[in-house]
């Protein structure tokens, strides 16, 4: 506390981001980045706007790159907006879209920013319940006045809500808005971006940090009806005309055109996926049937902090959050069949 704080400041509770711990032979499974390197396409794009070019300040309007990721997704530029990762296109939406005072509703087991920005924003929150099961009852996100944000497949539990329930959640709210934070949709079965020129009340919002491997790069974007595109944009240049600089411009449209790049890593993260969740389930573990980067698991005879503990004195790290009904689950980022295959053995030695 500091007699120049404001009570913005006094009152915020910021988001507490995994550990970055780096030493040698960590095996680092708990941020759920990509363990193969960037598109190579994308690596030689970055070093060749290293240069003079950067004098110039990045085009305000990023069309380049609103281009690209539109056809994509068989969209036009004006369905697109382009954020300094995802973290600030969901902030911006919080401004854009969730009133002061109003409350809004997302799931009460979620990524745990969404509660930092409704500090921020001051909206309040009505969480909704899970079932025992972590899955999702669409029916209890109907006309939700206030707005709606949930993460699909969700986070941490990465589970995935069929688009049949998203169309639910949509129709019987044609009122309000819906968000839907598809960070790790790429090791999904589909995107909800399909439906965006049906409904004018989706807002989809994808990242290049997880199965673009540019976590580091900084870049995510919005999907939908263009009046949603332009309240972000008036957000965006009413707060900094350049969040995304001139290297994140290349490199993301270098990385969204390498779709052949992209398909390969993505579908070797879900083969070793799909791997590491037959011999954690051998070794008697609980596994949720992920649709992520990642999985949710709990041993029944091993709590889930003593194992986040055993694992991290051996140098790999994992994410344990310590709350209920989660505490003794992990959250293990997939990484290479080599990186998972030490977990395994590790795990067998202690089980
Ligand atoms: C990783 C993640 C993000 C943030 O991604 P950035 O683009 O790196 O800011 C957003 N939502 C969820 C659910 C995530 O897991």
């Amino acid at each position: 506390m500091n007699k120049f704080w404001t009570k913005a400041v006094k009152e915020a509770k910021p988001y507490i981001p995994g550990e970055q711990i780096n030493q040698p032979n960590l095996l680092k499974l708990n941020t759920n980045e990509n363990p193969y390197p960037p598109s190579p396409k994308a690596i030689k794009a970055i070093s060749e706007e290293t240069g003079d070019s950067l004098r110039l300040y990045p085009t305000p309007t990023m069309d380049s790159l609103r281009k690209a990721i539109a056809n994509n997704f068989d969209l036009k530029h004006e369905n697109v907006f382009v954020g300094n990762g995802s973290d600030e296109v969901l902030a911006f939406s919080f401004m854009a879209f969730f009133e002061r005072g109003s409350t809004i509703k997302y799931p009460s087991i979620t990524y745990s920013f969404y509660p930092v920005y409704a500090n921020l924003f001051n909206v309040s929150v009505d969480e909704v319940p899970l079932n025992k099961d972590f899955t999702i009852s669409p029916e209890k996100f109907f006309n939700a006045p206030g707005g709606i944000i949930f993460p699909n497949p969700n986070a941490p539990t990465s589970l995935y809500l069929k688009l049949e329930a998203i169309e639910l959640i949509l129709k019987n709210n044609p009122h309000n808005i819906v968000i839907v934070d598809e960070a790790y949709v790429d090791f999904a079965e589909t995107s909800a971006a399909s439906l965006i020129n049906q409904y004018d009340n989706l807002l989809v919002i994808q990242t290049l940090s997880k199965s673009r491997a540019l976590a580091g790069l900084r870049v995510g974007f919005a999907l939908g009806h263009p009046d949603l595109i332009e309240a972000l944009i008036r957000m965006k240049d009413s707060f900094n005309s350049y969040p995304v600089d001139r290297l994140a411009l290349a490199g993301a449209e270098a990385a969204i055109c390498d779709s052949q790049y992209f398909k390969e890593t993505t579908q070797k993260i879900i083969n070793t996926r799909e791997w590491t969740v037959k011999e954690m389930t051998e070794l008697g573990f609980e596994v949720l049937p992920s649709q992520a980067n990642f999985i949710f698991t709990k041993h029944s005879k091993h709590r889930g902090e003593k194992l986040y503990q055993q694992l991290k004195d051996a140098n790999i790290l994992v994410r344990h959050f310590n709350t209920e009904p989660i505490s003794d689950y992990l959250r293990i980022t997939i990484g290479t069949d080599a990186d998972m295959k030490r977990l395994v053995t590790y795990l067998k030695s202690i089980i």
